[in-house]
C-alpha cells in the first residue's frame, strides 16, 4: 500500500518528468487511500484476506500506472476542488470503516482528513501551513501504526508457532504413547497366543514346564498336580469328539475355579492337565487335589471324574523331569486304585 505511492512520488525525481509534485503526491494519496479502503473491506472476510492482499497490491500497481498515465495527458487538470472532494470522500469512507479500537490509525486518517479540508483554503498561507502540519502528523501516526502492527503481527506469529510446536510435541508424545500402548497390547496378545492352549486357554505344555523350571530356580517350595479324565475315551465314543472337547474345556474351567490366582494351570496333552501351586507343601497340595476332585465329580458336564498325582518340590525331586515323573507315577497309581482318586508317586 505504501510502496506504490512511494514509487509514484519518486518517479518525477528519477526521470525528471515535467509534472507538478503536488499532483503526484495527490495521486499517491489516492492510491494509498483506495488501497486502505480495499484492505478494510476485505479485513472482515478472514478467509479471503490473504487473497485480497494480493489483489490490493496488483490493483494498487495498476491504479498507480493508470493514474500516472492519465496525469501525463492532463486529466488531472480538473478543478482542484473536485479533486479535494474526491480524496476527502475516500478518507471519510476509510474513517467509517476503520476499527474504532485502533486509535492511532483512526487518528492518522482524521489528521489526513483535516489536512485535506484545510488545503481547500490553501490561498490563506497560514492555513496551508497548518494543513501541512496535520498531514505530517497523519503520516507520522500511520508510520507508528503500521510499524507497531507489523511488529505485533510477527511477534504474535512467533507466539503462535511456539504454541503450535508445543501442541505438536504434546500430540506426538500422545501419539507415541498410544502406539506404544497398542504395541504392548499386540505383544501381550501374541505372547498369550504363543503360551496358551487354544481349546482351554490354559497354558500349553511348553509354558507350564517353563513355569515349573522357573519355580525350581526361585528355590521356594511348590507342588505339582498332574491329572486326567477317567475313561475319557468312553466320553468321546458315546457323545462324540465335540462333546469330548467340551468336557476338556469344562475341566479347565472347573480347575481354574478350584485354584488361586497365583497358581498356574496348563494342558499337558489330550485330557491331561498340570497345576503348579507356589508355596504349597505336600499336605496343602492334598487339600487342593481333594477340592479339585470333588468339584469335578460334582460339576462336570457330561459327568466325569479325574485321577490325580501329586509331587512336591524339593522333597520329591530337584528337577522338572523328576517332579513330572513322580506326579505321573501318582496319577498312574490313582488309576490303579480304581480312578477318581489322588496319590503321591513316592508313597506306594
Ligand atoms: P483313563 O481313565 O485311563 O485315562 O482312560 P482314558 O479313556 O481317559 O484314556 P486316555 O486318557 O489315554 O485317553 C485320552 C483320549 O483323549 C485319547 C484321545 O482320543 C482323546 N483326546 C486327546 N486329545 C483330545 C481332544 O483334544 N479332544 C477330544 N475330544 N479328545 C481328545
Ligand atoms: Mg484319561
Amino acid at each position: 500500500m505504501f510502496f506504490i505511492p512511494f514509487l509514484l512520488c519518486s518517479i518525477p525525481f528519477v526521470f525528471n518528468e515535467k509534472i507538478y509534485f503536488s499532483q503526484i503526491v495527490y495521486m499517491a494519496e489516492v492510491v494509498l487511500m483506495i488501497s486502505i479502503s480495499m484492505s478494510l473491506i476485505y479485513k472482515f472476510r478472514k478467509n479471503t484476506y490473504t487473497v485480497a492482499q494480493g489483489i490490493i497490491l496488483i490493483g494498487a500497481i495498476l491504479l498507480g500506472i493508470i493514474l500516472y498515465r492519465i496525469q501525463l495527458i492532463g486529466f488531472f487538470n480538473i478543478s482542484s476542488i473536485m479533486k479535494r472532494i474526491f480524496i476527502i470522500a475516500i478518507i471519510s469512507f476509510n474513517i467509517l470503516l476503520a476499527n474504532k479500537d485502533e486509535k492511532i490509525f483512526s487518528q492518522a486518517l482524521l489528521n489526513l482528513l483535516i489536512s485535506e479540508i484545510l488545503i481547500i483554503f490553501e490561498s490563506i498561507r497560514i492555513i496551508s501551513y497548518i494543513s501541512t502540519v496535520f498531514k505530517c502528523m497523519a503520516y507520522f501516526h500511520l508510520y507508528i501504526y503500521f510499524f507497531k502492527k507489523v511488529n505485533f503481527t510477527s511477534r504474535n506469529k512467533e507466539k503462535i508457532i511456539e504454541k503450535e510446536k508445543g501442541l505438536y510435541n504434546k500430540f506426538s508424545k500422545l501419539e507415541f504413547e498410544k502406539q506404544l500402548f497398542y504395541m504392548k497390547l499386540k505383544n501381550e496378545r501374541l505372547l498369550n497366543l504363543a503360551q496358551r492352549d487354544e481349546l482351554t486357554q490354559a497354558y500349553n505344555k511348553r509354558t507350564i514346564l517353563d513355569i515349573i523350571e522357573k519355580s525350581i530356580k526361585s528355590r521356594k517350595r511348590f507342588s505339582v498336580l498332574m491329572y486326567d479324565i477317567d475313561n475319557f475315551k468312553k466320553i468321546n465314543d458315546v457323545y462324540g469328539h465335540i462333546t469330548g472337547d467340551k468336557a476338556i474345556k469344562n475341566l479347565a474351567q472347573i480347575s481354574k475355579r478350584s485354584i488361586r490366582d497365583v497358581d498356574s494351570l496348563g494342558r499337558y496333552g489330550g485330557d491331561e492337565f498340570i497345576i503348579v501351586l507356589p508355596d504349597i507343601s505336600h499336605k496343602g497340595a492334598i487339600h487342593v487335589a481333594e477340592r479339585l476332585r470333588d468339584n469335578v465329580s460334582c460339576d462336570s458336564i457330561p459327568r466325569f471324574t479325574v485321577s490325580i498325582g501329586i509331587a512336591s518340590y524339593p522333597n520329591d525331586g530337584k528337577t522338572g523331569d523328576e517332579l513330572i515323573e513322580i506326579a505321573d507315577k501318582g496319577l498312574y497309581m490313582s488309576k490303579e486304585k480304581g480312578k477318581n482318586a489322588l496319590s503321591h508317586g513316592r508313597i506306594m
